[in-house]
């Protein structure tokens, strides 16, 4: 059945169930506003990320499932980035007239797994007619009073590192819409296709990072190169990162190998990979791997340092395995550049 069969109270109501999963929701979907509780001791964290059809997914190469995980998990990971925990969502999406049903109730299904599985509520949104798929997510979520972790807290000594691995997600990417000519066994392409479609939130190594004494963090969304590149420019220092030690799976490296594609450029330029990036007192560094490594069964690992500003200039530098250093500028991906 098409979506304009049914009225937007229909829709509404088949939205509505399994949306409460956090505390706090007074009143959820259902009335003019949400009603929600404020947590005493806290600061609000509240942020949005929209995506639109044709430009940030592709109809037919996403399922609505992953659609839906996708929309949630990239606010959660902004949520993440700032030490936080996320309680609330609202869904604003806009549809074709002739879309199925089905794949809105799939989408939902994507968006209430992952809330669920991090404890947030979806209290809201608004449904419109649109051309093109249109996803609008904002999330609330809580920080400890006053303990927000900022992208402007980094000091030159101080240690610069990253969760997980880097560039699966671009190269997950690769492997999806490009002609490529050889295919790597069946298990990389599904770990390289779920790093790029489902994303996996960094939310409780974030909080663990901001009790654990983070200077600054920042979430992996458009690449590397641009998100030293922001910590650097707001904490107005330098940094200095290796080149060998920018962590890579090993399942990126044989899908690169296999093809022919610089891995290291994706993990730099590629983003989308919801990483955490941050920024730790050395004095603290150890104590911050062996808990996170040890409480979350997730790698983190030193990628450089902080130093101070060159030449009065933020400047970003990666040194290869032969010693020579080259600048490395944000190149992400700008909407307003043709
Ligand atoms: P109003 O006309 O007052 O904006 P709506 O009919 O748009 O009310 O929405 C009714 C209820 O359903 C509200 O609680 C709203 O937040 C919720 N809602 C509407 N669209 C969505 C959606 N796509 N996802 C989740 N909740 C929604
Ligand atoms: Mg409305």
């Amino acid at each position: 059945m098409k979506i304009d069969k049914i009225s937007e109270f229909e829709l509404i109501d088949r939205i509505k169930a399994n949306t409460i999963n956090s505390e706090g929701v007074i009143k959820g979907i259902g009335d003019d506003a949400a009603v929600l509780e404020a947590t005493v001791g806290t600061n609000i964290l509240f942020c949005s990320d929209m995506l639109i059809e044709g430009r940030h997914f592709l109809r037919d190469v996403i399922t609505p499932r992953e659609l839906g995980y996708k929309a949630l998990a990239v606010n959660l990971s902004d949520i993440a980035s700032m030490g936080g925990k996320p309680k609330y969502a609202l869904l604003s999406t806009g549809w074709p007239k002739d879309l199925e049903i089905v794949y809105i109730q799939e989408f939902y299904e994507g968006v209430k797994g992952i809330a669920q599985q991090f404890h947030v509520s979806i209290v809201g949104g608004d449904t419109v007619n649109s051309n093109d798929i249109v996803i609008d997510v904002a999330v609330i979520g809580e920080v400890e009073y006053n303990k927000a972790i900022m992208r402007s807290g980094a000091k030159p000594g101080h240690v610069l590192a990253a969760t997980g691995t880097l560039g699966d997600s671009a190269t997950g990417l690769a492997e999806i819409t490009q002609e490529l000519k050889k295919s790597p066994p069946d298990h990389i392409q599904e770990y390289l296709r779920k790093r790029h479609m489902m994303p996996e939130p960094r939310v409780e190594a974030g909080q663990l990072l901001a009790r654990l004494g983070a200077s600054s963090m920042i979430d992996i969304s458009d690449g590397l190169a641009s998100e030293i590149n922001h910590i650097c420019a707001q904490s107005d220092v330098s940094a200095e990162v290796i080149e060998e030690a920018i962590p890579i799976s090993e399942e990126a490296r044989a899908f690169a190998s296999l093809n022919k594609i610089d891995v290291l450029e994706l993990a730099l330029f590629g983003g989308e990979d919801y990483e955490l990036l941050f920024t730790v007192p050395e004095e603290r560094w150890q104590a911050v791997k062996e808990v996170v490594g040890g409480n979350l069964n997730l790698n983190i690992t030193q990628i450089g340092k902080i130093i101070p500003k060159v030449n009065d200039e933020n400047k970003v530098c990666i040194i290869n395995k032969e010693g020579q250093s080259r600048l490395i500028k944000a190149k992400g991906y700008n909407h307003f550049r043709s």
